[in-house]
């Protein structure tokens, strides 16, 4: 049985004492929610991290960061480790965002790396992949999709692949206000199952979570949530937000848990 998985990506927004508010106010509001078989992630700056780690102890609420180096430590001016995000009580870590390979040229290859990093450090990495609207129309997303997965995937393990989480964001719909449909949605991810089942087994590919983002929202959260291979949700402009963040966790307890 999958549990749906709520993550918030907050992205470059919210200085610390911003962060103290929204953090306060998602903590109230999910105190009148019965959330048992929906997970929450925030994912805040590296700044406001060490901050939003003390507000959430004792509540439910997880942490994650968005980006990590593959290094232990070193000479890396600017860049954070995996060993630095768990000290501060990060349990998951965003790999692979489409803003990272377009702004910061992040090829498979390093994602792939980065990957491994974290899992060594007992970090659970959320990998995004997802096609462009040029690679939609050209009809090329399930190539595109596959070569993503067995390049962020490369080398690992039965054991290691049991310790990932993959979020399916057509480029295209993030930050655009243009979702995917839950059908169109639901065939990516039925078809990064069926990779998934290549590479290791059914029983893997059945366990795997898969969240969707791009432009998620309390309106549209229900319908994509509800889909059969959903199991949560990646949140960008949504989160920013305590009442629409809220909402869309409503709509995840609301749903069919498989
Ligand atoms: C994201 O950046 O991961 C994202 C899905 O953003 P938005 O919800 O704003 O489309």
């Amino acid at each position: 049985m999958r549990k749906k998985i709520i993550a918030g990506n907050w992205k470059m927004n919210k200085d610390i004492h911003e962060t103290v508010s929204l953090v306060n106010e998602i903590k109230d509001r999910l105190n009148g929610l019965s959330k048992n078989n929906v997970d929450v992630i925030i994912c805040p700056p590296f700044t406001s991290l060490v901050i939003a780690s003390g507000l959430i102890k004792g509540s439910t609420i997880k942490l994650g960061a968005q980006n990590m180096y593959h290094k232990d430590d070193g000479a890396y001016t600017g860049e954070i480790s995996a060993r630095m995000l768990k000290s501060i009580g990060c349990e998951y870590v965003i790999l692979g965002h489409s803003e990272r390979r377009q702004y910061f040229s992040e090829t498979n290859e390093f994602i792939n790396l980065k990957v491994k990093q974290a899992i060594l450090y007992n970090l659970i990495p959320i990998i995004c992949v997802g096609e462009t609207l040029e690679g939609r129309e050209s009809k090329v997303t399930k190539n595109i999709i596959e070569t993503q997965i067995k390049g962020v995937l490369s080398g690992l393990t039965q054991e290691q692949i049991n310790k990932i989480i993959i979020a399916y964001e057509p480029v295209w719909a993030i930050g655009t206000g243009k979702n995917a449909t839950p059908e169109q949605a639901n065939e990516v991810h039925q078809f990064i199952r069926k990779i998934i089942s290549r590479l290791y087994s059914w029983d893997t590919a059945e366990r795997l979570t898969i969240q969707y983002g791009g432009s998620v929202n309390p309106q549209n959260a229900y319908d994509l949530l509800s889909q059969s291979d959903i199991d949560g949700a990646l949140v960008g402009g949504a989160c920013l937000k305590a009442d629409s963040f809220i909402n869309i966790i409503g709509a995840a307890t609301q749903c069919y848990v498989k």
